[in-house]
């Protein structure tokens, strides 16, 4: 294997490393919504929107929305926005890329719908993760900046209490927003901690994987049947399995939906790659030998397993890289230290499972590695769904993303060639021996797609 200092690997790492910081490119495809099909109940001319202004929310909403830097709607902020926003509220089942997003669509919309007088729970957003649940609700406190909204975490308690001086029944009974996950929400529902009675809008982020009947389905219908008859009802996601999508729409009724076609799906500025492995062992020296040769910016490495997660942090430990884990298996506290670290980018590279293959967002994430393709955990068969969050979690809001899958043996090879057909976007191969062919390829797709 060519190892030495003959290879110039710094203009692909600049490639890299720059990759996250560019500006994101207006017109590209996260911008583009030629085929966004829209189904709208009402009849009436579907409303776009060119700024936040059109709205008409209130000043300190869009104050805050201006101090995050949003300059302008993205374009499905533009269309859903005026859906979600109307008057009687109308539920919603919306589908758009990773990284288009769609956190400040329902967000502003949970915001602009609470009457700030009135110190009860009316705003509802279940996700699927604690990690995703937290950074939706740093969303809702910065757009909410410069309203009076209250609002309440409702994920397993960190092992360290909080320091607010209020109790957990006190915090939800004044909040007025809650963020949580499905479990413990349901949890404090079922108590009576969290009063259903004035809740007016109910959103599902990654609502497929929510209403998926063997994860989380089961307490995210309970807690829907829990709300009022005329609670909005508001789903979204990037993925909808035909199922799902059959079962979202029994969940929200008479929903203004848009959706986008199976190809147009697979963000196009993420760059797709496979590595030709010999075996599981040989995997992990490629993996050695990418962070070795190569400086890249901040990446997250998907295992499918915790076992494993925890077996390849040590082993790239004990080579000398710098890695973080986090998985199910860990307590709150470590998961809140190790996901706040990485988003502060103390650390470079995250090793996880499929607990944060959906919805994460660190926008200087410039590449995800497939270490184990997503599987269906029954049938063995791709998890085409998860995959595509994977890979969304580079790639943001217009920026380009480079994806790593690893390949070991002939039913890898097949699972890989069977996303390729799926999405119908190539996945290039990378030679896993010739450090200066690998660069070369990297960079050849990379200019491809920004020429
Ligand atoms: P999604 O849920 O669709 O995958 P997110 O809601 O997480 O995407 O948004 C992706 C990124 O885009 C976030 O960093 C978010 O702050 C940013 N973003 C969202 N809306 C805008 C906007 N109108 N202008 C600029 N950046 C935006
Ligand atoms: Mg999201």
């Amino acid at each position: 294997m060519e190892k030495n200092g003959d290879i110039d690997v710094s203009s692909l790492t600049d490639q890299i490393e720059t990759l996250g910081t560019q500006e994101p490119k207006h017109n590209s495809l996260q911008e583009s919504s030629h085929d966004v099909i829209i189904q709208a109940v009402d009849d009436d001319p579907i409303l776009s929107i060119t700024t936040f202004e059109e709205l008409k929310v209130h000043e300190n909403l869009l104050k805050g929305i201006y101090e995050m830097g949003f300059t302008r709607p993205s374009k499905i902020q533009a269309k859903a926005l005026p859906l979600l926003l109307k008057t009687p509220p109308q539920n919603m089942i919306g589908q758009s890329q990773s990284g288009t997003g769609k956190t400040a669509a329902f967000v502003l919309t949970m915001l602009s719908r609470i009457d700030f007088n009135l110190q009860s729970p009316q705003a509802l957003c279940l996700a699927p993760s604690r990690e995703l649940a937290r950074q939706i609700m740093v969303e809702v406190r910065k757009m909410g900046k410069h309203t009076p909204v209250v609002t309440a975490e409702a994920i397993r308690e960190s092992d360290i209490k909080s320091t607010v001086g209020k109790t957990r029944n006190e915090e939800f009974a004044s909040a007025q927003l809650i963020v949580g996950t499905p479990g413990t929400v349901y949890d404090l529902l079922k108590r009576r901690i969290i009063n259903k009675t004035h809740m007016k809008i109910f959103v599902l982020d990654e609502a497929d994987n929510m209403l998926d009947q063997q994860g989380l389905g089961d307490q995210s219908i309970r807690i829907k049947n829990m709300m009022p008859k005329d609670c909005q009802i508001v789903l979204f996601s990037a993925t909808y399995s035909t199922q799902v999508r059959t079962f979202a729409g029994r969940f929200a009724p008479n929903a203004n939906q848009f959706s986008l076609k199976v190809e147009e799906l697979s963000v196009k500025t993420i760059n797709q790659f496979y590595m030709d492995c010999k075996d599981e062992n040989h995997k992990f020296e490629v993996l050695d030998d990418l962070y070795t040769l190569l400086t890249i910016g901040q990446s997250i490495i998907f295992v499918q397993k915790r076992d494993t997660a925890d077996t390849i942090a040590r082993r790239m430990t004990e080579k000398g890289h710098k890695v973080i884990n986090l998985h199910g298996g860990l307590s709150t506290t470590e998961r809140d230290e190790v996901m706040d670290g990485f988003r502060r980018g103390d650390a470079k590279v995250l090793i996880t499972t499929n607990v944060l293959a959906r919805g994460i967002d660190v926008l200087q994430v410039n590449l995800v590695i497939n270490y184990d393709l997503p599987l269906d955990n029954s049938s063995r068969r791709p998890d085409y769904e998860t995959y595509l969050h994977r890979i969304g979690r580079t790639g943001r809001f217009g920026r380009t993303g480079v994806s790593i899958n690893f390949v070991h043996d002939a039913n890898s090879w097949e699972i890989v060639k069977a996303i390729e057909n799926h999405f119908n976007r190539e996945i290039v191969k990378v030679p896993t021996d010739n450090w200066d062919t690998i660069e070369s390829i990297l960079k050849k797709e990379i200019s491809k797609l920004n020429s």
